[in-house]
């Protein structure tokens, strides 16, 4: 998230209304039943059939709170400028099931995916260096700028879209996209999400995500599913999940 971003995200602050609370209670309920679950591996079929409850739940949570806040959210199926984002905060979960996805109904993309994905690993780690360089040129005493910020904006000016996009530019996975692509959404214009305007103080995007009590509980479930510590980015875990061992 941009600083534009986070400076919106403090600004509209859209609460829960009244009608979204029983909502939010129930995907909470089914977040402790997956916790709770005796589950092998995030895999198994009763633990992907309680997380997509528990995404159908979300999504009738985003529309409700949208709705009775009197707020229009312009994103779509077919939208996919947010797609150029350097997808991060990835539950290893989510990374694991989208690609048991792609194994079984992408089978033929995945060496492309893999590719694109290192490639865009190599961009960011290139791009990360550049920053890095041009940062130590700048009193930071003097100009505060988050390193991690400027990187992302970066990389997303770069228009590289997710590998995970099709020929039509839809989201391939887009029944189990992960949560971080879910919350970010546009009240505005979907023109704004142009990586050109990243940085743009006009430009409406937002976080609607779940309560603090829905987010310990998906990040226990990360904790204890994850394969891969400190690695929460798509583009690098996928390879790992596509090319590491199968259950
Ligand atoms: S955030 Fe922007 S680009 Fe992404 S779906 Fe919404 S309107 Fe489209
Ligand atoms: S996983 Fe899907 S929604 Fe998320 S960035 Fe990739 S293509 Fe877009």
């Amino acid at each position: 998230m941009s600083d534009t971003e986070k400076n919106l995200q403090a600004k509209v602050n859209i609460s829960v209304p009244d009608e979204a609370i029983p909502v939010h209670r129930e995907i909470v309920k089914r977040l402790k039943l997956l916790e709770g679950g005796n589950f092998n591996s995030c895999l198994d079929s009763g633990f992907i059939s309680l997380l997509n409850g528990v995404y159908e739940l979300f999504q009738i949570f985003q529309k409700t709170v949208l709705e009775k806040s009197s707020i229009n959210c312009c994103c779509s199926v077919s939208c996919a400028m947010c797609c150029n984002h350097w997808v991060e905060d990835v539950n290893s979960f989510e990374a694991e099931i989208i690609a048991d996805y792609i194994r079984k109904n992408r089978p033929r993309d995945i060496e492309k995916i893999i590719n694109t994905c290192m490639d865009d690993c190599k961009e960011l780690e290139r791009l990360d260096n550049l920053v890095q360089n041009q940062l130590s040129l700048i009193d930071q005493k003097k100009e505060r700028i988050d390193e991690i910020d400027l990187l992302l904006s970066v990389y997303y000016q770069m228009k590289r879209p997710c590998p995970l996009l099709d020929h039509n530019s839809r989201c391939s996975v887009y029944p189990v996209r992960p949560f971080t692509c879910r919350i970010y959404v546009n009240l505005s214009d979907p023109s704004g999400c142009s990586p050109e305007y990243i940085n743009d103080g006009e430009v409406n995007t937002y976080l609607l995500d779940l309560e603090e009590n829905a987010n310990e509980i998906l990040d226990r479930l990360h904790f204890r599913f994850m394969k891969y510590e400190g690695d929460t980015g798509l583009r690098s875990l996928l390879p790992k999940y596509l090319e590491g061992p199968r259950n």
